[in-house]
C-alpha cells in the first residue's frame, strides 16, 4: 500500500511532522520507519539525567503507545531504510520490503564520529542513543578516570555529569576554551572557570593523537606533545555526520546534510527536517545545518504545514540550551568567534547573566546563564 506520507526517522523531527499533519487535519495515510526499536524518545536527557541515573529510560519517551495509536499512523520500528528511488517514489528497507509514498519526509539525524581504529575498542564510547547512555553509565559507575575528547556542547555535558558522579574527568579539545565554536571566547572563559571550579581537568589547545589500550580495553589517551591521559573510560564527543549514507545515488543533493530549499524541500515530493537537513535561509543560499532540538521541532511543524498547504515562509532564530552542573545556558542566534560580545544583564560572578553578540554593529546572538526570562527578553529585543 502506498502511504500518502512516509517519514524515515522516528525521533523528534519525524514525530513532530506526523503530529502536526494530524493536528492540521491531514487525513491521508501516514507511515513512519525508524531504525531504532524504541518508541520515539528524547535525546537531550541522555547526557544529563539519564547518564547520571536521576531518570530511568521511561522518562525520555516522547509519547506512549496510546498516544501514538491516536495518530493513526503505522510505525515500523526496528526497520532501517537502505535505498531511496526518488523517481519511483519508493524507499527500500533492509529486510527487502519496498514502501511507496506520495510525499517523503527524511528525518534520519546524525551518526557520531569516532577516532580512527577505535570501533572495536572496549571502554571507548560515543553518545547518541539510549543504549549508548545506558552502556556509558554502567561503565562510569565502575570507572575512576574518564577522558572526554571534544569540548563542544555534548562533551561539556558529559564532563559535568561524570564529575558529579564523582569521577576524575579530563576534558580535551584543540580549541582554547570549551564550546569555542558554539559560543566563542567570552562564554568560553566562563565555561573554563565553571568546569575548573568543579574539578574537571581542562586540556585545551590540545590535540589527540590516539587512544591507548591493553588487550582491547582502553587505558588512556595519547595527546599532542607526547603526553598521555590515563583513563578507564573515554568518551568521543568529536561531532557527528548527517545520516545520509543510504541516500547516496538517490539524486538528492548531499553536502553536509540533505540540501533543501527554504521550505525544506529536497526534491519533488521529498522533504528533510532536523539534524540531517540543511535548509537554505532564503537570503544567502544554503545555510548551516543546525543540530538542536528546537530546530527539529520547528522544521517538522513547517514541513507538515507545507504538505497540507497554506504555509508562510519559514523564519526562526536558532536556539539551543545546555545544562551543566547547576547552570542552564541558553543561546539564541549565533556567537561567531569574531563577534563583539558584551554583558547586558547580571554579573558573571553570580553566574546569572546575559551577553549580547554583535557583528558589524548588528546584533547576531544572545546567551543567558541561569537567566531564562532575561535572555528571552534580550532575544525579543535584539533578534526579533
Ligand atoms: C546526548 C545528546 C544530548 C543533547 N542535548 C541537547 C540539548 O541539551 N539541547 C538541544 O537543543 N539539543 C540537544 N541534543 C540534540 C537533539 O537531541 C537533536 O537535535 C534532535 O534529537 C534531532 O532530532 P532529529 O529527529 O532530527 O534526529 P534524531 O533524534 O537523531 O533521530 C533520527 C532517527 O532516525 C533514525 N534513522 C537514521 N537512519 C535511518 C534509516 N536509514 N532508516 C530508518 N531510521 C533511521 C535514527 O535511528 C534515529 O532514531 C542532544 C543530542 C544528544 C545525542
Amino acid at each position: 500500500m502506498t502511504a500518502d506520507v512516509l517519514v524515515v526517522g522516528a525521533s523528534v523531527g519525524g514525530l513532530t511532522t506526523v503530529e502536526t499533519l494530524r493536528s492540521r487535519g491531514f487525513r491521508g495515510t501516514v507511515r513512519v520507519v525508524g531504525a531504532e526499536t524504541h518508541l520515539p524518545y528524547d535525546r537531550p536527557p541522555l547526557s544529563k539525567k539519564v547518564l547520571s541515573g536521576a531518570w530511568g529510560e521511561e522518562r525520555v519517551r516522547l509519547r506512549d503507545r496510546r498516544e501514538l495509536d491516536r495518530l493513526d499512523a503505522e510505525f515500523l520500528l526496528g526497520c532501517r531504510a537502505v535505498r531511496l528511488d526518488a523517481e519511483a517514489h519508493a524507499v527500500v528497507l533492509e529486510d527487502g520490503r519496498t514502501l511507496d509514498y506520495g510525499r517523503l519526509v527524511l528525518a534520519t539525524g546524525l551518526t557520531p564520529r569516532t577516532l580512527p581504529g577505535t570501533g572495536a575498542l572496549r571502554g571507548a564510547w560515543v553518545l547518541r542513543t539510549l543504549e549508548d547512555s545506558a552502556g556509558l553509565r554502567a561503565q562510569l559507575l565502575a570507572a575512576r578516570d574518564v577522558a572526554v575528547i571534544g569540548a563542544g556542547v555534548l562533551g561539556c555535558e558529559v564532563a559535568a555529569t561524570a564529575r558529579e558522579m564523582g569521577l576524575n574527568v579530563t576534558l580535551i579539545d584543540p580549541n582554547p576554551a570549551p564550546m569555542w565554536r558554539q559560543t566563542g571566547a567570552a562564554v568560553g572563559r566562563e565555561l573554563s572557570g565553571l568546569h575548573a571550579e568543579r574539578g574537571v581537568r581542562l586540556l585545551m589547545d590540545t590535540r589527540v593523537n590516539g587512544l591507548l589500550d591493553d588487550h582491547g580495553w582502553v587505558t588512556g589517551v595519547r595527546v599532542g606533545g607526547g603526553g598521555t591521559v590515563p583513563a578507564d573510560a573515554v568518551v568521543m564527543t568529536i561531532g557527528s555526520v548527517p545520516t545520509t549514507d543510504w541516500l547516496v545515488g538517490s539524486g538528492l543533493v548531499l553536502d553536509d546534510g540533505i540540501v533543501c530549499d527554504e521550505r525544506g524541500r529536497a526534491s519533488a515530493g521529498v522533504h528533510a527536517v532536523g539534524d540531517v537537513a540543511r535548509w537554505s535561509d532564503g537570503r544567502t543560499g544554503v545555510g548551516p545545518r543546525l543540530e538542536n532540538r528546537a530546530n527539529a521541532v520547528q522544521q517538522g511543524v513547517f514541513v507538515a504545514g507545507d504538505i497540507t498547504g497554506g504555509q508562510d515562509a519559514y523564519w526562526s532564530v536558532p536556539y539551543f540550551w545546555t545544562d551543566q552542573y547547576d547552570v542552564r545556558i541558553q543561546v539564541f542566534g549565533a556567537l561567531p568567534e569574531d563577534a563583539d560580545v558584551r554583558l547586558i544583564e547580571g554579573t558573571v560572578e553570580s553566574r546569572k547573566f546575559v551577553m549580547l553578540a554583535e557583528k558589524d554593529g548588528r546584533a547576531v546572538g544572545v546567551v543567558g546563564w541561569n537567566s531564562a526570562k532575561a535572555v528571552m527578553a534580550a532575544k525579543n529585543a535584539y533578534l526579533g
